[in-house]
């Protein structure tokens, strides 16, 4: 069965994307540590990030270190944490996430943003990309 972020990825469920290319994906998290939580995807599926082949590792790192630049551009913080995590979501991502502080980092503290919120920082990070 496709994972929840292959159905994103084709658009069966819907996201606030940032970012495209043929290999990648990338979209706001839905349950955000801070403003502007992103998650960095392959399109191919597949659970660890251990287990990419190679170009895909290293495809997925440059392309999640551009969307970390734009996020740095639009979102005010010290700087951008980047972590893998997988323990819900059986398909690689890359978490980028705004720091301020260290909870920002521990996935404890969660932000509740309204659409037109998530709507204006998918805008403004598109915008730098
Ligand atoms: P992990 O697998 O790294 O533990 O966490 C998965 C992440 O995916 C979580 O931060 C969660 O909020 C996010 N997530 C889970 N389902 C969805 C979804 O349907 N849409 C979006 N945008 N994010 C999701």
């Amino acid at each position: 069965m496709a994972s929840i972020f292959t159905k994103i990825i084709n658009g069966e469920i819907p996201c606030y994307k940032i970012a495209e290319n043929e290999d990648f994906f990338a979209f706001l998290d839905i349950n955000p540590n801070a403003k502007g939580h992103t998650l960095c995807i392959p399109k191919k599926e597949v659970d660890k990030i251990t287990d990419l082949d190679e170009d895909t590792y290293s495809g997925l790192m440059s392309f999640a270190r551009k969307v970390a630049k734009a996020l740095e551009a639009s979102v005010p913080c010290k700087r951008i944490g980047m972590t893998v995590i997988g323990l819900e979501v059986p398909h690689v991502h890359v978490h980028l996430i705004p720091l301020n502080e260290m909870k920002d980092a521990t996935f404890q503290h969660k932000v509740s943003l309204k659409q037109s919120e998530f709507e204006a920082i998918a805008e403004s990070v598109r915008a730098k990309m």
